[in-house]
């Protein structure tokens, strides 16, 4: 449930990875006040669940959340955090404020009969107060925390937590270690540039939204995955060859290198919207 498969490590000093098997992860951030949070998860309990191990580590306030993107697994926890801050991107707040986006994922949820379908009912989507648009600097405990803004990628409006000093990113759920990541809101021509923006930083280390905490090799492979799925469908759209053509072609490809990645399986009907994607846009 909410805490079983939880584990925590400290990632650099103060910096926690919550990594939660399976589902989502998140971090936080001791400073001398205050806590910072990245991401509030799924549904309140599991926010609650969050906060009791906060409390394991220190009896500071959490004074921010830092929503990572607006995807329901990320942020849909925000209204247990009534004291705090909560922070994001312009557009993460304007599409937690698109009704119509947010009740299509709600509806997929209640009838998905997982154990937090019911509960996904209750949820007051409580989008951030704060946001920004390239890049938002924080002094919090003696660090220096760089929100920053590459581009579209994963969805329109997401955000990197950068420490240089750590030589650490939160990346959201733009890459993962050996993960595929969910595509059907994403804006795959930009994710590609987004992707390369990011494997760019100067870290040594990412914590991902999804999976293991991986290390600066990873992140280079998460950019080289989204390039070889984009430019491949590219390439088919180029040579007209029709979308089930295409779908073959470039899983066939992509499984050389990336088949034995978490969630590869979703990686035809992700390619199947790319292709839809890209042919819109030149038609
Ligand atoms: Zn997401």
């Amino acid at each position: 449930m909410a805490n079983s498969g939880v584990e925590i490590i400290e990632v650099s000093d103060g910096v926690f990875a919550r990594l939660h098997e399976g589902l989502t992860n998140a971090g936080i951030i001791v400073g001398d006040e205050g806590v910072m949070i990245i991401d509030s998860l799924r549904v309140p309990s599991f926010a609650r669940a969050l906060i009791e191990d906060v409390r394991k580590i220190t009896s500071k306030p959490i004074k921010y959340v830092i929503d990572t993107h607006s995807h329901w697994d990320h942020s849909w926890g925000n209204e247990e955090f009534p004291e705090a801050t909560i922070i994001g991107h312009q557009n993460c707040r304007s599409e937690m404020l698109d009704i119509e986006a947010q009740n299509l994922w709600m509806n997929k949820i209640v009838t998905s009969n997982e154990s937090w379908s019911e509960e996904a009912k209750t949820v007051t989507i409580t989008p951030p107060e704060m946001t920004f648009n390239s890049k938002l600097s924080m002094y919090f405990g003696g660090r220096v925390i760089e929100l920053r803004y590459l581009g579209r990628a994963h969805t329109s409006g997401d955000i990197f937590i950068f420490l240089p000093e750590d030589k650490l990113v939160f990346t959201g759920d733009v890459a993962q270690d050996s993960g595929v990541p969910f595509m059907m809101d994403g804006y795959m021509e930009d994710w590609v540039e987004t992707g390369r923006l990011l494997s760019e930083l100067p870290i040594d280390r990412f914590v991902s939204g999804h999976g293991p905490v991986g290390e600066h090799r990873a992140l280079v492979e998460a950019k080289d995955f989204i390039t070889e799925l984009v430019t491949g469908t590219q390439e088919c759209i180029n040579n007209e060859q029709s979308e089930q053509e295409s779908v073959e072609l470039v899983l066939k490809k992509l499984d050389d290198h990336f088949g034995y990645w978490r969630g590869f399986d979703r990686v035809a009907d992700s390619i199947a919207f790319t292709f839809q994607q890209i042919l819109q846009k030149s038609t």
